[in-house]
């Protein structure tokens, strides 16, 4: 059950034809289904409950943070992993309940901290020592203790593509495994800092299971060694990088992913805290795009889309692969024909897709790229000066604009001349 399926001949989000959205909002747009982000959050909550741990989800908002997003997962009971000043003021705004946010990232600012310590949040991830330093000098300077967790990089390649893999020695995140006694000694020394926690994120987009298996067990022997040099760890922050399904790749069973945990750091009695992004919003949104003109060329047919690789970068950046749907329902009596799905800017980066079965297609008509819920929208920019388009949250039959298009007019008031030039 994706939520976006065919019904009367036209594909549908819930309940309601993105023809309709379409028609009320223009496109293109990021449509959202509330309930399968909620379907998503409960799977994966439900999994490591079933195995009987003592699990927090803290979503990862750098997927998508629109704020409906973020209050439709927090009503379901999840805190939130930020990793900005402003990611906190979303979560902040969406209601997540402070306690539940940890605070990730390898360049957090003086001023970023001091904002999350006046939040009273619950956990900071730290990533360096110079990092932790001026966590400390922070923290004492408003005479608060806050809970850390030294990220580590357990040195585990996880098998994913090298922009998103975040856990090998040479990438630079976390610090090296070997050196986390020294650095935990170091902590528990630093007035303002209780190092309670140990965290460990190794990538996105994970198909395969063995390098969290590999990874959580590194951390689970690391716990050890700090509770017999005298640190009182109390949780364990095992991150994000769950992968889901773009079509090509058979995502892992979230029960698969639990058993894992349950059976490398399932006996430490920690709290275990999780940070899904892609997991629970991917497939929860779609990119709705019109298309503006269909060119055959000598070998290949074009259909030009009004959404480009401003709106949604993973394609050019990653090489990633969404599947392309039409709108209108495919005849399954008439044969497809195959399309390269371009946007209008200039570069040939603008590519969604290239050489996909579709219906024949015509300019004006709807098409959908899938799984496009995380790393879409908030990646974003106004390259070729287009603007930021609309997001919609969908639940059953009802819509709402959860994200306003920009129009041209904020777009240029966003800018001045310089004094001398007026
Ligand atoms: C990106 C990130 C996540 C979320 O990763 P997903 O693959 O979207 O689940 C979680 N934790 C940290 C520290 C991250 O950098």
């Amino acid at each position: 059950m994706t939520h976006f399926d065919y019904r009367d001949g036209e594909l549908f989000a819930e309940d309601v034809p993105l023809s309709r959205i379409a028609e009320a909002v223009g496109t293109p747009v990021y449509v959202y289904s509330e309930t399968a982000l909620t379907d998503a959050y409960r799977r994966f909550a439900g999994a490591l409950a079933e195995a009987g741990l003592d699990a927090r989800v803290c979503y990862a908002m750098k997927a998508n943070s629109n704020l409906a997003v973020v209050r439709a997962l927090a009503a379901c009971g999840a805190g939130a992993d930020v990793v900005s000043g402003g990611e906190l003021a979303r979560a902040l705004a969406a209601g997540v309940n402070p306690a539940e946010i940890v605070f990730s990232g390898v360049g957090k600012t003086g001023d970023e901290m001091r904002q999350a310590i006046a939040a009273s949040i619950g956990q900071f991830n730290i990533e360096s020592i110079p990092e932790l330093e001026r966590l400390s000098e922070v923290a004492n300077a408003t005479g608060a203790t806050v809970n850390v967790a030294v990220r580590v990089n357990p040195d585990v390649d996880a098998d994913t593509h090298h922009k998103i893999s975040t856990g090998r020695h040479h990438d630079k995140f976390g610090i090296d495994i070997d050196r986390a006694r020294e650095v935990y000694d170091r902590a528990a020394a630093l007035p303002g800092i209780a190092p309670v926690a140990v965290a460990v994120h190794i990538g996105s987009q994970l198909t395969d299971l063995s390098p969290f298996r590999a990874a959580f067990t590194r951390v689970a022997a690391l716990v050890h060694e700090l509770r017999a040099d005298g640190h009182d760890i109390t949780t364990l922050d095992l991150g994000g990088g769950l992968g889901i399904d773009y079509g090509q790749q058979s995502p892992p069973d979230p029960r698969d992913y639990a058993a894992i945990v349950a059976d490398t750091v399932g006996d430490l009695g920690c709290t275990l805290v999780f940070e899904p992004g892609r997991y629970l919003a991917g497939p929860a949104g779609v990119l709705l795009t019109e298309i503006i003109y269909v060119k055959d060329g000598e070998t290949r047919s074009f259909a030009i889309v009004d959404a480009a690789m401003n709106d949604l970068v993973r394609p050019a950046m990653y090489d990633a692969h969404h599947e392309v749907l039409a709108v209108r329902q495919p005849n399954p009596d008439r044969a497809p024909h195959s399309y390269d799905i371009v946007g209008p800017v200039c570069e040939t980066g603008d590519t969604f897709a290239t050489q996909r079965d579709l219906p024949v297609l015509e300019a004006g008509e709807l098409v959908v790229i899938r799984d496009a819920g995380a790393y879409g929208a908030v990646m974003a920019s106004g390259y070729n000066s287009r603007l930021l388009i609309a997001e919609v949250l969908v639940r059953g039959s009802g819509f709402s604009v959860v994200r306003a298009r920009q129009d041209i007019a904020a777009m240029l008031a966003q800018e001045t001349l310089a004094d001398w030039q007026t």
